[in-house]
């Protein structure tokens, strides 16, 4: 294969000053990492800008991808630098104000990407350097390593042939600095991309295939070694692996206001090879917390003006989808009954919307996370396109099941349950369609460290921590826990409580944790980062789900931090709603006590805070049946199968690398 970079003779002198290059002839070869020492002052810099095209050489002559780049003009260097090669320095040059995201997108803006497509190569650049999760960090949040690391992913993010790097851990400790050069041999060996580094380390350098010394403007050969590298110049790096199935995740808001389970949700699917594109069908600029999201698929969002759009569309009654929206809008029973009406109608114009994105980007299948707008939507683009769609039903959704659900059901491929209480709920409900229910649970939305750490037996010593978290609402129950907690203080038990979480209910709990003069023991921290639920579930002693029914039917599901907690290992005190008996069997792997029952609450604390031994045991039980529950495994096959059955793909068709 004909080396990437050819020079010959190059030749080099600073106006008035004695020359820096005397006729420098190297080449570079496709995947081959080549590193440059020489003492300081002795023009490595010099050498890698001439073959950077930043300086122009005095004689000699260069060839670059089998171009002779000496003869471009100004402009064409210029364009052809930012598409072939990637630069990356001593120090890492970041916006330090700016996020991970706006760094790397910066080459990109300069190559007039449009704003859709940079997201995704943003997010396939850095994992590269294996630093996605850091997208949403401004940058000088970052460590030394990090930072330098961003930089190698600003550097590739224009996917170069070539890349030029100038003491890249020059400023780094040893053990970065071999984490940096792993993420170099990366690039080089499986992608292909030629590498010329300028180093005075010679650890850095024995890392490299090639090495030479630069010494009096010429370079000498220490040792060459062309790496084998995949045939066809290497892996598309940043291309990401084809999806078994084109699936558009269609949710109200991406990613929602509060919890992690959509994300998580998007996550699975991704993993699986079945999702392709988020549509979110409502702006979350002034409410959503894009943070801990960083899959590499944009996420398009329908908001208001588009939406409008769409809608007077519609009432214009045009041509071609317009004129079948009509038709659908008559098909849907239950379209237009009082507030729901313009919710509807809004997801029925989004519909359109979104089969005329799905058709644009291809899409194979719509999922919507809810059964209600997003579902309605994702029934409308399914007619409109032919392409098959399914829907998730939640406890929450069934607050308020709808007549329609009757006509989407039966058009979509399946429903999917998040437990076994609303699968039984939704297949009496529709008994026709019970085929077509399936229950696949939420995935972990925490998993805890797999090292066991130990609790520290200190801790039993001390007040009994206990915990409760979710979204500060009625249906939750905590009032029922506070009134428990004042019977406790008033057996004089020593204990602390913390509600973690946000929600309209929160300033009656205060004012209810006042009146009964438990302001000292009870904590509500509001809502938190999700990752630092983990130290929360790490100092907790017992974990409390007082739900209650609630009477319009907004009784909860199975809340995701039940499950965290008894994956973390906590001893867990349950109501026994029927989603959460799913989870908890009384006096195996936690407690049960009858809801709004504030006494038999008390009375199941007051025995494990005198029991710690018993805690133990039911948090070991709680871990070990999480994995059970849960069984991700499962889950993962059941979704594939179902949207490969959907879209009338095999199953096992493709090879599944994704997992
Ligand atoms: P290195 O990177 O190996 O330390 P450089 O390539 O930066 O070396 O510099 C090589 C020599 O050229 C040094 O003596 C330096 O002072 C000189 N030099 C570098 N840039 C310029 C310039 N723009 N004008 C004049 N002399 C320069
Ligand atoms: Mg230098």
């Amino acid at each position: 294969m004909t080396p990437v970079i050819i020079a010959r003779n190059l030749y080099k002198c600073y106006t008035g000053f004695a020359p820096v290059l005397r006729g420098v002839d190297i080449d570079v070869a496709a995947g081959e990492m080549v590193a440059v020492m020489g003492p300081s002052g002795c023009g490595k810099s010099t050498m890698l800008h001439v073959l950077g095209m930043l300086h122009a050489p005095d004689s000699g002559s260069l060839e670059i991808l089998g171009r002779d780049v000496l003869a471009l003009n100004r402009e064409e260097t210029a364009s052809f630098r930012r598409n072939a090669m990637g630069f990356v320095m001593q120090s890492s040059n970041l916006f330090e104000h700016s996020t991970v995201f706006e760094n790397v997108e910066f080459p990109l803006i300069y190559e007039k990407i449009p704003p859709q497509e940079r997201w995704e190569r943003v997010i396939r650049a850095l994992e590269l350097v294996r630093l996605s999760p850091r997208v949403h960090y401004r940058s000088n949040r970052l460590s030394g390593g990090e930072q330098q690391r961003v930089a190698i992913a600003r550097a590739m993010v224009n996917n170069p042939r070539i890349l030029l790097a100038d003491e890249p851990t020059g400023a780094l400790d040893a053990k970065t600095s071999r984490l940096v050069m792993d993420n170099f041999r990366t690039l080089c060996h499986t992608g292909g991309v030629a590498l010329v580094m300028v180093t005075h380390d010679p650890q850095m350098a024995e890392f490299c295939d090639t090495i030479y010394t630069l010494e009096d403007g010429i370079l000498h050969c220490r040792r060459r070694n062309i790496p084998e590298i995949p045939s066809g110049g290497g892996t598309e790096l940043l291309g990401g692996q084809s999806p078994l199935v084109r699936g558009a995740l269609v949710a109200a808001r991406f990613p929602e206001p509060c919890g992690q389970s959509l994300l998580c949700q998007a996550r699975r699917m991704y993993a699986q090879g079945l999702l392709s594109r988020i549509y979110a069908l409502r702006d979350t600029t002034l409410f959503g917390d894009s943070a801990g999201y960083s899959l590499p698929l944009a996420v398009r969002r329908v908001g208001l003006v588009r939406m409008l759009g769409s809608v007077l569309n519609m009432f214009r009654h045009m041509r071609g989808f317009s004129a079948d929206l009509w038709g659908l809008w008559r098909a849907l029973p239950a379209r237009g009954r009082g507030k729901k009406a313009w919710a509807h109608l809004r997801a029925f114009c989004t519909g359109s919307l979104l089969a005329r994105w799905g058709l644009e980007e291809n899409m194979e299948f719509f999922f919507a996370a809810g059964a209600h707008d997003e579902a309605t939507a994702c029934w409308v683009a399914s007619r409109l396109t032919k392409k098959p769609f399914a829907f998730a039903v939640r406890a929450r959704d069934l607050a308020e099941p709808g007549q329609d659900w009757a006509a989407k059901g039966k058009d979509a491929a399946f429903m999917l349950c998040d437990t076994q209480a609303t699968c039984r709920t939704l297949r009496a409900l529709l008994p026709a369609l019970q085929d077509k229910c399936f229950l696949v649970r939420d995935p972990l939305t925490l998993t805890p460290p797999e090292d066991d750490t130990e609790k520290d037996p200190a801790s039993t010593a001390g007040p009994v921590a206990l915990l409760a978290a979710g979204t500060l609402d009625r249906r939750k129950g905590y009032d029922v826990l506070l009134e428990a907690c004042a019977l406790l203080r008033d057996r004089g038990l020593s204990f602390t409580l913390r509600i973690v979480g946000q929600g309209p209910a929160r300033a009656g709990l205060r004012r209810l944790a006042r009146q009964r003069g438990l302001t000292s023991l009870v904590e509500f921290p509001g809502q938190i980062p999700h990752e630092n639920m983990a130290e929360m579930y790490a100092a907790a002693d017992i974990f409390v789900a007082p739900g209650r029914e609630h009477p319009r039917g907004r009784t909860d599901g199975l809340p995701s931090t039940l499950t965290e907690a008894q994956a973390f290992g906590l001893a867990v005190v349950a109501s026994n709603l029927p989603a959460q008996t799913e989870a908890v069997q009384d006096g195996d792997n936690g407690r049960l006590v009858p809801q709004e029952d504030a006494p038999a609450l008390a009375a199941v604390l007051e025995e494990l805070m005198a029991r710690p031994e018993e805690r133990r045991r039911l948090g070991e039980a709680a871990r070990a049946s999480v994995g059970e529950l849960t069984d991700e495994e499962g889950a993962r096959a059941r979704l594939r199968d179902l949207f490969l059955q959907a879209c009338r793909k095999p199953s096992g068709a493709s090879p599944d690398t994704q997992s």
